[in-house]
C-alpha cells in the first residue's frame, strides 16, 4: 500500500493451538473498522509453562493454516524467530519502526486490563498502539472503566472497547479434547484439525484424565 494509513489489529497469542474464538475475535475487529489483522504467535514466554507449549514452528504452522483463506488476515513469525523471551513492547516497537505510517491496535481480553501494568514496558506498549479490549459480557463495566482510567493516567494509554461474544472456547479445551480422543471439529478450522491429527499433537500417552461422556 502506498502512503495510505492502515489500522492494523495485532492479535498476539500462544496459539497452542489457534481456535475459532481467536478467528472470530479478529473478524469482529475487522468489522469494527480495522483494515487487517496480523496474528503473531509468541516465541519463548517467561510467563508460560513451556512443557505444555508446542515449539514455535508448530504453532506458527497452525496459525498459517487457519488464516490462509482470509485475505485480510496474516501471520507474522517475528516473535518465533526472536532469541530469548518474547516481550510485546519489543514487537510493537519493531512494527512501528517498520511501518511508521500505520496505526496499531493490540487486541486482548478484559483480563489484560488487570495485568498489562506487570508486563515489560507498559509505557512502551502504549506509545505504539491502542489497546482494543474484547468485551465478553462477564466483566462489570464500572471495574473496566476504573482500570481504563488508571492505565490512561499511569501510562498515557489509549483504550477502546470491542463488543464481542461470550465464547468459552479455549486452547486448553482443544488440547484436552484431543488428549481424550474427542472431536475438535468446528473448534478450529478443518486444516488445523487435520494437521493436529497428522502430527499427533496434544496426545499425552498414558495421561488421559477424561471425564465421562455427556
Ligand atoms: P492466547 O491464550 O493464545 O490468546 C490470544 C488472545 O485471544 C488473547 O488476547 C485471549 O484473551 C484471546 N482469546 C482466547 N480465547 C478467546 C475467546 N474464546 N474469546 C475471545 N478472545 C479469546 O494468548 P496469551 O498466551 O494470553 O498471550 C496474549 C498476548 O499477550 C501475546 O501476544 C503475549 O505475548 C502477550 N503478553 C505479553 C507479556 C509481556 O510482554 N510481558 C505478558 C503476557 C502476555 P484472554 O487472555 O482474555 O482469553
Amino acid at each position: 500500500m502506498s502512503g495510505e494509513m492502515r489500522k492494523i489489529g495485532i492479535l498476539g497469542g500462544t496459539f497452542n493451538p489457534i481456535h475459532t474464538g481467536h478467528l472470530l475475535l479478529a473478524e469482529y475487529a475487522l468489522d469494527a473498522g480495522l483494515s487487517e489483522i496480523w496474528f503473531i504467535p509468541t516465541g519463548q514466554s517467561y510467563m508460560k509453562d513451556e512443557k505444555t507449549v508446542l515449539p514455535g514452528e508448530d504453532r506458527l504452522k497452525m496459525v498459517e493454516l487457519a488464516v490462509a483463506d482470509n485475505p485480510r488476515f496474516s501471520c507474522l513469525d517475528l516473535e518465533i524467530r526472536r532469541e530469548g523471551d518474547t516481550y510485546t513492547c519489543e514487537t510493537l516497537e519493531q512494527l512501528k519502526a517498520m511501518y511508521p505510517e500505520d496505526e496499531f491496535y493490540f487486541l486482548a481480553g478484559t483480563d489484560c486490563l488487570d495485568t498489562i501494568h506487570t508486563w515489560k514496558g507498559p509505557e512502551r506498549i502504549f506509545a505504539c498502539c491502542t489497546l482494543l479490549v474484547a468485551l465478553r459480557g462477564e466483566t462489570p463495566k464500572e471495574w473496566m472503566e476504573q482500570k481504563k482510567q488508571a492505565l490512561e493516567a499511569a501510562f498515557g494509554a489509549r483504550i477502546q472497547w470491542l463488543p464481542f461474544l461470550r465464547l468459552s472456547i479455549s486452547s486448553t479445551e482443544v488440547r484436552e479434547r484431543v488428549n481424550c480422543g474427542k472431536s475438535i471439529r468446528y473448534l478450529t478450522p478443518d486444516k488445523v484439525v487435520y494437521y493436529i491429527e497428522e502430527k499427533g499433537f496434544y496426545r499425552e500417552k498414558g495421561n488421559r484424565r477424561c471425564g465421562t461422556d455427556a
